[in-house]
């Protein structure tokens, strides 16, 4: 479970989370979908301990700030960063021995596998496309086996294949009881996956949409209707 309660965070005078508030319960997709400069970025990394902020924020019940907390916790950035001189492979080991995780062989060749990286395993951070790079990052999120997961527009710079796995991956987390948290601007890459959307602009949670009681196309004109945005087909005149 993850919660956010009450952060709110300033740069200088800017108020880029007001008060936020939601919680995404154990084995539930929560979608944080905004415009540009809704503040997205700044929950995300206020969640991933990148930010100091104001408010509480809690995993698995715990304060996320806390090593118990970061052990069962796993973040995906927008930009994926990686050693120059690690090869592919020692990403992933690096992680596993600094998480003290247990993983078998089988379960990282599975997750070579599934993003397509099991001939790229010898290849330098630095030899790598964005994409490749991105996968690479993916994977070392899902191998420590979080109990939350954060994902800054995950799908950005990923092959049609590449995303249709990790949708795969997603549903298959939330099925284990993972919690999953994806940040993104993109409706159309989260149609399938979502059980709660909150809907975020200029530093407030606008509303909160659970599966249930929204269709997909539905969610598309409340997100247009709260943000007081025109949708694109509108504005063109078609
Ligand atoms: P996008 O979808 O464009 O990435 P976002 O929803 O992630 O946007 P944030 O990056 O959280 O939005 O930005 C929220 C507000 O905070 C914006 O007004 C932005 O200009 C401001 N902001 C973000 N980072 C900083 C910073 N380091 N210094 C000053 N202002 C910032």
């Amino acid at each position: 479970m993850l919660e956010v309660i009450g952060l709110s965070k300033k740069y200088g005078k800017t108020l880029a989370a007001d008060d936020v508030n939601f919680a995404v319960p154990d084995g539930k997709i929560g979608i944080l979908l905004g415009p540009n400069g809704a503040g997205k970025s700044t929950v995300i990394k206020s969640i991933a301990g990148l930010l100091r902020y104001q408010g509480a924020i809690r995993i698995q019940g715990m304060d996320a700030r806390s090593l118990e907390a970061k052990k069962c916790f796993a973040y995906v950035p927008e930009l994926p960063y990686l050693y120059d001189a690690l090869t592919v492979r020692e990403h992933i080991e690096f992680i596993i021995r600094a998480y003290g995780a247990c993983v078998s062989e089988d379960e990282i060749g599975e997750l070579f596998e599934r993003f397509e990286l099991a001939d790229k395993q010898d290849k330098l951070g630095n030899e790598l496309s964005k994409g490749m790079m991105q996968k690479v990052s993916i994977c070392c999120a899902l191998v420590i086996k979080p109990k939350v997961i954060l994902l800054d527009e995950p799908m950005v710079g990923l092959d049609p294949m590449a995303i249709k796995e990790l949708k795969g991956v997603i549903l298959d987390l939330a099925g284990q009881g993972c919690t999953v948290l994806i940040s993104t601007h993109m409706l159309e890459m989260v149609k399938e996956l979502w059980d709660v959307t909150f809907v975020m602009d200029k530093g407030h949670i606008l509303g909160t949409y659970a599966r249930e009681s929204v269709a997909d196309e539905d969610l598309e004109a409340l997100f247009f209707s709260v943000t007081g945005q025109a949708k694109p087909s509108d504005q063109d005149g078609r």
